[in-house]
C-alpha cells in the first residue's frame, strides 16, 4: 500500500507557509470551516476550495486544518494593555495595542485527509508518522506569509519579536519635495482616516493601513502606494 503520508513535507524558513487565508476566497482560520493549509505546497484553501486543490495537486491531499476563536478580553481601565500577541498582529493587524478591540485567540487543528478522515491534532497524534508531526508543528510555529511580506514592507517599525535592519536603510532615497510632516492632525491622504497611519519615509506620504480580510484596518493606501511606487520603508505614525 502506498504511503498516504508520502508528499507531507515539513517546511523549512524558505517555505512560505499560507496559513492566514484561503488562495481563492476570504476564507481564514477565523471563518466558520477554518482553513486547511496543504501540508505539501503550504499554501491554504477554504473548506469549498479543498477538492479543487486536490485536483490541481495530485497526490497532495493531506492538511493541516487550522480554526481560530476570538475570544474578547475584558478591559480593565487599571491595567497596563497587554502587548499584542503575534497571532493577533497576523490576523487584526494587530498594531493597534490600545484600541478598543482587543483579543486573544484559541486555536484548534487537525490532520484531515480528503476526501474523508479527520484526525484531531495534537489529541491522537500518535496515530501519525513521526514527519506528519514534524510537518504540523512547523506550519503552526511558522511565521506566515502574510507576516513575512509585511515586515519587509514594513521594517524599521516592526514591534515584535526579531527586529533587524532594513536592507533599504542604507539606499533610501528621500525625495525633496518640499512636503512637510506636521507633529499631528494626520490624516490618511486618500481617504481621510485618521488612524492607523503610515509615513511613507522616501516621499512623506501619509497613508492609511492595510485592510484586513474580516474587514477590519484601513483602506491599504499605503501598502497600494507601496506597489505603486515600491518606497520601500514606511513608519507608524501615533
Ligand atoms: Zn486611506
Amino acid at each position: 500500500m502506498a504511503d498516504i503520508y508520502q508528499n507531507v513535507r515539513i517546511p523549512t524558513s524558505n517555505d512560505s507557509v499560507y496559513k492566514d487565508e484561503c488562495l481563492y476566497s476570504f476564507d481564514s482560520p477565523l471563518s466558520e470551516n477554518g482553513l486547511f493549509i496543504c501540508m505539501s505546497t503550504f499554501h491554504g484553501v477554504g473548506k469549498d476550495h479543498v477538492a479543487r486543490h486536490c485536483h490541481l495537486n495530485p497526490g497532495k491531499n493531506i492538511f493541516l486544518h487550522i480554526s481560530r476563536r476570538r475570544i474578547p478580553v475584558p478591559v480593565d481601565p487599571n491595567v497596563e494593555p497587554t502587548r499584542v500577541t503575534k497571532m493577533a498582529i497576523g490576523v487584526e493587524g494587530g498594531f493597534d495595542a490600545n484600541g478598543p478591540k482587543r483579543f486573544t485567540f484559541e486555536e484548534r487543528y487537525a490532520i484531515y485527509i480528503h476526501p474523508n478522515v479527520i484526525i484531531p491534532y495534537p489529541d491522537q497524534a500518535s496515530t501519525l508518522p513521526e514527519h506528519v508531526k514534524q510537518s504540523a508543528d512547523a506550519i503552526i510555529a511558522a511565521e506566515s506569509a502574510f507576516l513575512k511580506e509585511e515586515r519587509a514592507l514594513m521594517n524599521t517599525t516592526w514591534n515584535g519579536e526579531i527586529r533587524q535592519e532594513s536592507k533599504h536603510a542604507q539606499t533610501l532615497e528621500q525625495l525633496n519635495n518640499d512636503r512637510k510632516i506636521p507633529p499631528n492632525g494626520w490624516k490618511c491622504e486618500q481617504c481621510d482616516l485618521k488612524d492607523n497611519l503610515w509615513l511613507n519615509l522616501t516621499d512623506g506620504a501619509i497613508l492609511c493601513g492595510r485592510k484586513f480580510f474580516d474587514g477590519t484596518g484601513g483602506n491599504n493606501h499605503a501598502v497600494d502606494h507601496y506597489y505603486k511606487t515600491r518606497y520601500p520603508l514606511a513608519v507608524k505614525l501615533g
